[in-house]
């Protein structure tokens, strides 16, 4: 596979619905945007996940199935094999623990083309 815009790993496939490895990948995923956006509010240790975005692993699997197959959150078209997750409201709005819960909130997050939500940035889509 050839990537030349991407110095990043090759991101997972993504189909609907998920296998296995994909809950995992995105189970992680999930994971890793928490972490790092409460390391930037100095939130660290966070506990356990579920308690603090206040959803199960089933409930969000469950919301990026449907997500999934409502297409790309910035510009409403098909998502190609490797769609990322894209927020709403962009994680960078948060500036404490509330504001984090709000914007890790399923409602406030979908898939999107990496090529959209590199132009979004940091904006929000609300
Ligand atoms: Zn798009």
């Amino acid at each position: 596979m050839i990537s030349g815009s991407s110095s990043k790993a090759p991101r997972a496939e993504i189909r609907t619905p998920f296998d296995k490895e994909t809950q995992e990948v995105l189970v992680h995923r999930l994971r890793h945007l928490a972490r790092q956006a409460a390391e930037r509010l100095d939130l660290l240790p966070l506990g356990p996940l579920w308690a603090f975005v206040g959803y199960d692993r089933a409930e969000l699997l469950a919301h990026l199935e449907r997500r999934h197959l409502q297409g790309c959150l910035i510009c409403g078209s098909e998502l190609d094999e490797r769609p990322v997750i894209c927020h709403i409201d962009p994680l960078g709005a948060a500036v404490d623990g509330a504001s984090l819960q709000r914007v890790m909130a399923l409602e406030n997050f979908g898939f999107g083309h990496d090529s959209c939500n590199r132009r979004l940035g940091a904006r929000s889509l609300s």
